[in-house]
């Protein structure tokens, strides 16, 4: 086994379940076959030898009557005379007829047959002597005579019965009747079920096949032979053996038996006794129906394990596609498994790694954000650098003015004009607020702002930032167009942020027309769309359209060294974007270029 392969190993212990499976059915089949047809048999054998007893029976009784006949007697009694002879034979004739008997006779003492039934007929019994037949002896003996055998002169098979016919104590005769035993097998041949009727020796004398007839079961010794044949029992019937070619006990008094043909066949045989008519009566079953019940219960059987094979094949290959998907899912999932982990991972990292940037991004806004400011502040005093002559100048002017005003009260005074010197105090001081005003402009512009925003005045931060250039609008001889502006018109802003923005874009005016004459600024504000938008325009050469998109980048200047660093537009434009603003450049169409600063209104209180 172990040298085999598998799936032959599996094939072969499959081949011998099935054998074994089917020889355990065979078996099962078989001997349930023979069961039933020795139940069958039995049932057949019964009736038939009732119906046997029953019609010995029916003639038992015949000669026991018919001896007490008187006419009998006296025949007995005077056997000479014809009359009497005749006239007894005409009654035995009408008796035999009335009772269904083949023959009925009387014998005299010496077995001498004196009437006979049959005494018109071609071979009539009158006139033959019985007296070696076992029955008209027995009936000597004073008892009922019984015995089967062929005719001597019918050459019919009969059974007879023999009964004393009686004078007092002495036996006078006997009277016999004589059954056909044709009838007993005529009606009983079947299909495939035969019956044999066997003497004590063992020879057919009834059977319903009728090559049977005669035939001895078992092959008679020589004695037996010669004495039946001495009795011309079966006159001259060659008693040969049956051809039995094999015979079989079973249990329970059954015997199988195979008898050649034609046909050869196998026989389940049975039998029963009627010990008094001295006869084995046997039933014959031919067993090719088992066979064929056998072959039916096979087939059945192979159509189960067939159907049981197959259904077996199916579950294997649905349970080997099943455990395939399994295995399948299971792969899959572990794929997907380690991608998810892969991916995750690498989500993490990137996670990580996106993290730190927004940290660094966080911390560079935050340094942007110092550095910005610090920007804002440095172009902021750098603006303040650019005014300083002009602030110098402003302040200057009012000193030498209040110089001149205080000689000139001192003069007054020693004159005694008092009036006078009244007049010039008041001057000087003038002169002082407006040098305290220009000063504190100064100290706010140059203030570090927090940028926060508020609600800033347009037009005074257009004034406050004026005022910071006021010295170079001056000399410049600049007109300074202010357009009527909306009063009290708010913008969210930072106050010093805007105001560095506004003298960013006039100190650039200033610069721009500087070279042109006919100098002058124009300043003007709309609302649009809780807007204000603010226009500087001046009176300059423009803006080169080459450079119109770079005036914001930083240190982008066309002016010469000294004059401009190139980071005020792009500083004013980053505070204007925090303000949620917005800063443009143009072309004026009649020339000189226009800043328009877009900003958020605030709207007065009642408009709310
Ligand atoms: P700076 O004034 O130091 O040059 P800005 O950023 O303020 O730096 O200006 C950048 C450039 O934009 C200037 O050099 C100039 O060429 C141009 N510009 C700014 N304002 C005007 C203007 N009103 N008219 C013409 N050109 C201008």
């Amino acid at each position: 086994m172990r040298l085999l392969r598998r799936p032959y190993r599996n094939g072969l212990l499959l081949v011998i379940v099935v054998a074994l499976i089917l020889g355990l059915g065979a078996y099962w089949s078989r001997q349930r076959g023979f069961d039933e047809l020795r139940r069958q048999e039995r049932v057949e054998l019964t009736r038939y030898v009732e119906y046997l007893q029953g019609q010995l029976e029916k003639y038992e009784f015949l000669p026991v009557v018919l001896a007490r006949n008187k006419r009998l007697i006296t025949l007995l009694q005077h056997p000479g005379d014809r009359k009497r002879i005749e006239a007894l034979n005409r009654y035995l004739e009408t008796i035999n007829q009335i009772t269904g008997t083949s023959d009925t006779y009387l014998m005299d003492r010496e077995g001498l047959t004196i009437a006979a039934s049959n005494w018109q007929s071609e071979r009539p019994f009158v006139g033959r002597n019985f007296s070696y037949r076992p029955y008209f002896q027995e009936a000597m003996k004073g008892n009922l005579g019984r015995y089967f055998a062929l005719g001597t002169t019918s050459n019919r098979r009969g059974y007879y019965f023999a009964y004393p016919v009686r004078s007092g104590d002495s036996i006078l005769g006997a009277v016999v009747i004589k059954i056909d035993m044709a009838p007993f097998e005529r009606s009983w041949a079947g299909s495939g079920t035969e019956f044999i009727v066997t003497d004590p020796d063992g020879i057919i004398f009834i059977t319903t096949r009728r090559d049977w007839r005669f035939k001895s079961l078992r092959p008679l010794p020589a004695p037996v032979y010669s004495r039946i044949r001495e009795s011309r029992r079966y006159v001259d019937a060659a008693l040969e053996p049956l051809p039995v070619t094999a015979s079989v006990d079973l249990d329970g008094g059954a015997r199988l038996m195979r008898i050649e043909g034609p046909p050869a066949r196998e026989y389940l045989v049975q039998g029963l006794e009627m010990p008094q008519a001295g006869w084995q009566v046997q039933v014959l079953t031919e067993t090719g129906t088992i066979g064929r019940q056998v072959m039916r219960t096979l087939s059945f059987i192979a159509i189960l394990l067939t159907a049981l094979l197959l259904l077996g094949l199916f579950w294997n290959q649905r349970r080997r596609r099943l455990r395939e998907r399994e295995r399948f899912q299971r792969r899959a999932k572990k794929t997907l498994e380690a991608r998810v982990r892969e991916q995750t991972r690498d989500l993490t990292a990137a996670n990580q790694r996106l993290t730190r940037e927004i940290e660094e991004h966080r911390r560079t806004g935050a340094e942007l954000h110092r550095t910005r400011d610090a920007l804002i502040q440095s172009a902021k005093l750098a603006v303040i650098g650019q005014l300083s002559t002009g602030i110098s100048h402003e302040l200057n002017q009012p000193l030498a003015a209040i110089r001149t005003y205080a000689g000139n009260a001192r003069a007054l005074l020693a004159r005694g004009q008092q009036q006078e010197v009244d007049d010039n105090l008041a001057h000087i001081g003038e002169l002082t607020e407006r040098m305290a005003r220009i000063s504190s402009q100064l100290k706010i512009f140059a203030r570090k702002t927090s940028g926060d925003r508020t609600a800033v005045c347009l037009s005074t931060a257009i004034d406050d930032s004026l005022d910071l250039l006021a010295s170079r609008i001056r000399e410049t001889g600049t007109r300074i167009r202010r357009q009527t502006e909306q009063r009290g018109l708010e913008v969210l802003a930072n106050r010093v942020q805007l105001e560095q923005v506004l003298v960013n874009l006039l100190g650039n005016a200033l610069q721009a027309v500087e070279s042109v004459s006919g100098r002058f600024i124009e300043i003007g504000s709309t609302v649009e769309d809780g807007m204000v938008k603010l226009e500087i325009r001046d009176s300059g050469p423009g803006i080169d359209l080459e450079i119109l998109n770079r005036i914001f980048d930083p240190f982008f200047t066309t002016k010469a060294e000294g004059h401009g660093l190139g980071l005020g537009l792009s500083i004013s434009q980053r505070i204007v974007e925090v303000m949620e603003g917005r800063l443009d450049a143009a072309n004026h169409p009649d020339g000189g270029a226009v800043f328009t600063l877009h900003l958020r209104r605030v709207p007065p209180l009642t408009e709310e």
